[in-house]
C-alpha cells in the first residue's frame, strides 16, 4: 500500500509511533496524488495517549513550573514555529490547497499566538476578591488535567495553535486530534514543542478518524476538557457525549455570514472585502461571508461589479504567484459544492457568475470550482440557509434596515457579520442588533488574537483568543484565609 518512509507517525509522550493498519491518504487536491500516508490511532492508542498525558500531569512537571519558565518554553515553540515557516506552510497547502501566500501567513498567526499566550502566561495573576468580613478571600486558576483539542481541515495551522497554546498556557496536557485530512502540520510543530523544552506526554497528537479516536477521546474518563472546532453536526455529538461526562465543552462551529451593504457605503471598498470575505480560502472559512444583503437602490450597481470582480479572480494551482483561488480541500468538498449549486438552480436561482468547474486542462486532476455568485433565491432555500463551506455567493435585496435585521438574523448560525456604511450611528445600531460573535463595520475578515472569537447560536459555546481563551482551560477556586 505505502513505503514505511511514506508513513507519517504519531505522538504519545516523546514516543513516534506508526500504525500501517488503517493509515490514513493525505492526498494533494491540486493535483488528486498522494502526498503520504499518516498513522491513524486506534481506541487502544487513545488510552495508551490518555494514560500517558495523565501521569504527565500527575508528575505536574508541567503544572508545577514557574509561569515565567512555561512562558520561556511557549515563546521558544513560538521562535521554532517561525523557523520552520515554509516546511510548514508547504505542509498545510500540501494537505488543503490554500494558495502559499495565505499559508505563510498562517504559519505567522500560530507563532504570535504562542507568543502571545507566553506573554499571558507569565503575567496572569490570581485575584483578591472583596471580602464581607475578617478574612481575605482570593480567586485563583487552575487546569483541568488533559484537554482533547479536535480540529478540522481549512485552517490547521491557525486553529490548533489558538487551542493548544492557551491550553498549555493554563498548564493542561493535550491531545490534540487534528483532521483526516490535514493531519501533519500539528506533526511538525509537536516536534518544534519537544525540542523547544516542553515536558513528554504534555502535547501528544493522535491522528485519527473523528468517528473512532476523536470519539474515544471525548468519551475518555480521564479527558476532563474537550475543545472542538468543526461543524455543527459534529459538535453536537460530541456535546452530548460530553454532557453524559459533565465535562466543559468549548465548540466553535459552522457559519453563514451576513454581509451587508447599505447605498450609503463605499461600493468599491466593499465589493473588494465581500469578493475576499467569500472567495479567499475557496470559500472555506468558517466567517466566510456567504449571504450578501444589498439595499435594493444600488442591487444592481453592486450585481455587476461583483461579477467583473469573481470572473476576474485567478484560480490556478496554490503553489503559484498570482494564483488568488486554489482548489477545494476534498472531492468531497466539491461534491458537497456542486449538490448546493445544483439545488440553488432547482429552486429557481440565477447563477451570474461561475457554477462550474475551470476549463483549464491543467487543473483537470485537482477538485476545483469557479467563484460562484447566484441571485434571485429565497432565504428560505437551501444555498441561502445551509452552510455551503465552498465559493458560492447568495447575493440578496433589503429594503429598510428593520428588513434587514429580521432577515440576516434569520439564520440558526450566529458566527460573525459585515457592515457597510457611511453612517456610524446606523452601523452602530445594526452591529448591536445583529446575533453574531463577531462584527466587521467597513472592513471585514480582521481578526486578532487578543480579542475574543465565538459564535451565537449554533456557531458555538465559549470564547477563544484573548484572555477568555485562556479561561476556557482553567477552572476556578476560591479560597477563604481567616485573618482573626
Ligand atoms: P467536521 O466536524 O467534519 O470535523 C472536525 C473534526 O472533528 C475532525 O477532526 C473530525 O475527525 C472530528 N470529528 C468528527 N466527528 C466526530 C465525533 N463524532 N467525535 C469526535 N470527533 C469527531 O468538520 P470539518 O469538515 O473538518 O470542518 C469544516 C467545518 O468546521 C465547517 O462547518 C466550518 O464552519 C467549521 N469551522 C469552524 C470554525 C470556527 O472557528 N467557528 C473554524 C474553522 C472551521
Amino acid at each position: 500500500m505505502h513505503s514505511e518512509d511514506k508513513l507519517k507517525p504519531m505522538l504519545i509522550g516523546s514516543e513516534w509511533l506508526k500504525r500501517e493498519e488503517g493509515a490514513i491518504a493525505s492526498l494533494n487536491p491540486a493535483t488528486g496524488k498522494v502526498n503520504w500516508w499518516v498513522s491513524s490511532a486506534n481506541e487502544a492508542l487513545v488510552e495508551r495517549a490518555v494514560e500517558t498525558a495523565s501521569n504527565a500531569v500527575r508528575q505536574k512537571a508541567w503544572q508545577s513550573m514557574l509561569p515565567h519558565v512555561r512562558a520561556r518554553i511557549l515563546g521558544s515553540i513560538s521562535e521554532g514555529i517561525r523557523a520552520h515557516s515554509e516546511e510548514l506552510a508547504h505542509c498545510q497547502m500540501q494537505e488543503n490547497g490554500k494558495v502559499l501566500s495565505e499559508c505563510r501567513a498562517q504559519v505567522a498567526s500560530a507563532a504570535d499566538t504562542y507568543r502571545y499566550f507566553a506573554a499571558v502566561c507569565e503575567t496572569q495573576g490570581s485575584e483578591v476578591t472583596p471580602a464581607r468580613g475578617d478574612y481575605l478571600s482570593m480567586t485563583t486558576y487552575e487546569p483541568y488535567g488533559v484537554v482533547a483539542a479536535i480540529t478540522p481541515w481549512n485552517s490547521p495551522l491557525t486553529m490548533e495553535a489558538q487551542k493548544v497554546a492557551p491550553a498549555l498556557a493554563a498548564g493542561n496536557a493535550v491531545i490534540l486530534k487534528p483532521s483526516e485530512v490535514t493531519s501533519s502540520t500539528a506533526l511538525i510543530v509537536a516536534k518544534i514543542a519537544l525540542e523547544a523544552g516542553l515536558p513528554s506526554g504534555i502535547l501528544n497528537v493522535l491522528p485519527g478518524q473523528g468517528e473512532i479516536a476523536g470519539k474515544a477521546l471525548v468519551q475518555h474518563h480521564n479527558v476532563r476538557m474537550v475543545s472542538f472546532t468543526g461543524g455543527t453536526v459534529s459538535g453536537k455529538a460530541i456535546a452530548s457525549m460530553a454532557a453524559q461526562r459533565l465535562i466543559p465543552v468549548a465548540l466553535e462551529l459552522g457559519g453563514k455570514s451576513p454581509h451587508i451593504i447599505f447605498d450609503d457605503a463605499c461600493i468599491d471598498s466593499a465589493i473588494d472585502n465581500v469578493a475576499g470575505g467569500i472567495f479567499e480560502g475557496s470559500g472555506q472559512s468558517c466567517v466566510a461571508g456567504s449571504r450578501l444583503f444589498v439595499q435594493r437602490s444600488v442591487f444592481q450597481e453592486v450585481v455587476d461589479k461583483l461579477v467583473e470582480k469573481a470572473n476576474a479572480i485567478t484560480v490556478g494551482l496554490p503553489e503559484e504567484s498570482g494564483v488568488e483561488m486554489g482548489p477545494l480541500a476534498t472531492m468531497a468538498q466539491r461534491d458537497r459544492v456542486e449538490a448546493m449549486v445544483d439545488s440553488a438552480r432547482r429552486e429557481g436561482g440565477n447563477i451570474v457568475a461561475g457554477g462550474k468547474r475551470p476549463s483549464d486542462p491543467c487543473l483537470a486532476t485537482g477538485v476545483f470550482y469557479k467563484p460562484t455568485i447566484i441571485t434571485d433565491l429565497d432565504s428560505s432555500s437551501n444555498a441561502v440557509s445551509e452552510e455551503i463551506f465552498g465559493p458560492v455567493l447568495c447575493v440578496l435585496p433589503f429594503d429598510s434596515e428593520e428588513d434587514l435585521v429580521e432577515k440576516a438574523n434569520d439564520s440558526v448560525f450566529g458566527l460573525a457579520a459585515g457592515i457597510w456604511t457611511a453612517n456610524y450611528q446606523k452601523a452602530w445600531r445594526v452591529a448591536n442588533a445583529l446575533e453574531a460573535g463577531s462584527v466587521w463595520i467597513n472592513t471585514y475578515k480582521k481578526l486578532s488574537i487578543s480579542t475574543p472569537f465565538g459564535g451565537y447560536k449554533e456557531s458555538g459555546l465559549g470564547r477563544e483568543k484573548g484572555i477568555s481563551g485562556l479561561r476556557l482551560y482553567q477552572q476556578v477556586k476560591s479560597i477563604y484565609w481567616n485573618m482573626v
